[in-house]
């Protein structure tokens, strides 16, 4: 089973369908089992869709990582 950091660092992968079949698989079985990285996921799909439509001047990485890191503290926590 995925961990919560290994689910939050693929985010960006999984959304851009970069990752293999199992790789998917287990995201989408921790996805359904943990609310944190769920939350996560839905919000890195907001940024990259607002980033995609232009919406910032400056589509920045460091908004993606900014969001990345906070979800990271988060489960580091737990
Ligand atoms: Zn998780």
């Amino acid at each position: 089973m995925l961990s919560c950091k290994h689910t939050i660092a693929q985010g960006t992968d999984y959304l851009d369908k970069e990752l293999g079949f199992w790789r998917k698989v287990e995201m989408k079985m921790h996805l359904m089992i943990c609310v944190n990285c769920r939350r996560y996921v839905k919000q890195l799909k907001q940024t990259v869709v607002m980033l995609s439509k232009g919406q910032f001047k400056q589509p920045s990485e460091q908004q993606v990582e900014q969001l990345k890191q906070e979800y990271q503290d988060v489960a580091s926590k737990q």
